[in-house]
């Protein structure tokens, strides 16, 4: 691929950028205060966002990618929560466990100048339980005074406490270093144990959307207990249900049908525990209430996931109670305010009534299967070739910018790098990935499409 002006290494790197499989995720946990935004800040580089945030603001990011040493991985923060009413020990101990359960390792922040804390304890005792590993963060160790409080939270048991300041940034180039000795290169949760094991499904969607009713529905009679089944993890939260004759593994159902009332922070919670199970799955069924009009929050549930790049099915259930005005209504609802996943298989269902059931199936195997798509090398040039010469780029300051070759460099989803001699605009681009779908299928999967042009 040394041809047109790129050099074969720097043809090799974006394959291989462009190609990484999906990210090992690090939770970044501990109480209120002790300094979890201001390192996940300093983490992921970034300096807008979330320190930003309003207290009382609900945020509903709360996953981010970042790269350390040449490594890169994904940081869910949890540090966008205010104390509820469940009370300080059980807002943070609920906050964490979500958090623990999605992740591949865990930074556990302390605040050295406090020490450790009943409620530091409480934590300690969810991460022994979680046995992921931990990297001990002592924060607010601002100089070389600070370092003897550090040393006190050896007593937590959790090995060696990294003096770090998040605000400075002193010390947190050495706890990185740790963290990349703690996470695996692949997440274990989607790729590593469970390769070859029932494939992985996060039901999702608002509250009221009748997550917990079409669970009930579709495992029926044929519930399958978890830890009857030989050789599966016996994850408490995660339910093996059979469907058309196939074991799915349902991740998460303990938060589809744990009922916490809560007042302030309900909603970042629900984002917390949407993330997790986007995280742990393959395929992410959003359940949409049809009766109701379509919601900023929905859009944000499919953006999640989206981002995480899973496949996607789109299940419109309550369907039993539609009126023909409200199905003429969600029709142009779901073109305007759900374009954005136009190509996700959907499916109309009532988790009352069973209606369309026996449509799940197929749609999610449908969704893992463009999900796993590869487009040869060749014919995707092939592709590439016909495309340029029926519709080239517009030309733009007397030059025509041109896609000289693309190559497929991942799956689950699938993406593309392509190589250009000049600048792609985003039209072009997404007329390009309109086309790619068209030719190739790609139904209920994102497809990332990087470009890259020769200097
Ligand atoms: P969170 O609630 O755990 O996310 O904590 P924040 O990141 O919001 O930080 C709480 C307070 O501690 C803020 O006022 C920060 O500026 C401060 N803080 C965070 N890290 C450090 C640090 O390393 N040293 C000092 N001195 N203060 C810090
Ligand atoms: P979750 O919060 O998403 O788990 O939602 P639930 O499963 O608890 O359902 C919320 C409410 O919607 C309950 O009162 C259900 O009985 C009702 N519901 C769920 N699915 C349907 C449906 O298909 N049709 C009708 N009419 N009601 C439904």
């Amino acid at each position: 691929a040394a041809e047109e002006g790129f050099d074969i290494e720097d043809v090799e790197g974006a394959i291989e950028e462009a190609g990484h499989g999906p990210l090992p995720v690090l939770a970044v946990v501990g109480r209120p205060n002790v300094g979890k935004s201001t390192l996940v800040n300093r983490i992921i580089g970034r300096r807008e966002a979330v320190v930003e945030d309003k207290p009382g603001v609900t945020r509903d990011r709360v996953t981010y990618e970042a790269e350390w040493a040449g490594r890169r991985f994904k940081v869910v923060d949890t540090g966008g929560w205010e104390q509820d009413v469940l009370g300080i020990d059980a807002s943070v101990a609920a906050q964490a466990e979500y958090a623990i359960e999605a992740a591949d390792a865990v930074v556990f922040v302390v605040d050295a100048k406090v020490g450790a804390t009943d409620t530091d304890e409480a934590v300690v005792r969810l991460l022994r339980k979680a046995g992921k590993p931990v990297v001990l963060c002592a924060n607010k160790v601002d100089g070389p005074s600070g370092e003897a409080d550090a040393s006190y939270l050896w007593s937590l048991g959790l090995g060696e406490p990294q003096p770090v300041s998040a605000l400075h940034g002193r010390g947190t180039g050495d706890m990185l270093d740790r963290v990349l000795e703690a996470l695996p290169e692949a997440p274990a949760q989607t790729f590593g144990t469970a390769v070859g094991g029932p494939r992985r499904i996060a039901l999702i969607g608002r509250p009221n959307v009748g997550k917990s009713s079409l669970l009930n529905k579709v495992a029926g009679e044929d519930r399958v207990v978890v830890n009857e089944l030989a050789g599966t993890t016996r994850d408490p939260v995660d339910e093996l249900i059979e469907l058309g004759g196939v074991t799915w593994k349902f991740v998460d159902t303990a938060g589809i049908r744990k009922r916490v009332h809560l007042q302030q922070g309900a909603d970042y919670y629900a984002s917390l525990r949407t993330a997790a199970a986007v995280e742990k799955a393959e395929v992410a069924v959003i359940l949409v209430d049809a009766s109701e009009s379509i919601s900023v929050q929905d859009q944000r549930i499919v953006t999640m996931a989206v981002e995480a790049g899973r496949a996607i099915v789109v299940a419109y259930n309550k369907w039993d109670t539609l009126d023909e005005e409200r199905r003429y209504y969600l029709e142009r609802e779901i073109e305007t305010e759900l374009g954005q996943v136009a190509w996700a298989p959907r499916v109309n269902v009532s988790a009352q009534t069973g209606r369309h059931m026996e449509k799940l199936v197929p749609a999610i195997e449908t969704a893992l299967a463009g999900w796993e798509t590869r487009v040869p090398t060749g014919r995707l040039n092939a592709f590439l070739g016909e495309l340029a010469a029926a519709h080239p780029h517009p030309v733009r300051g007397g030059k025509q910018p041109r896609i000289l070759f693309g190559t497929q460099a991942g799956t689950k989803p699938p993406r593309f790098v392509l190589f250009a001699s000049g600048f792609i605009e985003a039209g072009y681009r997404r007329f390009i990935e309109r086309r790619l779908r068209e030719e190739f299928g790609f139904e209920g999967t994102p497809i990332h499409i990087s470009v890259r042009v020769r200097e």
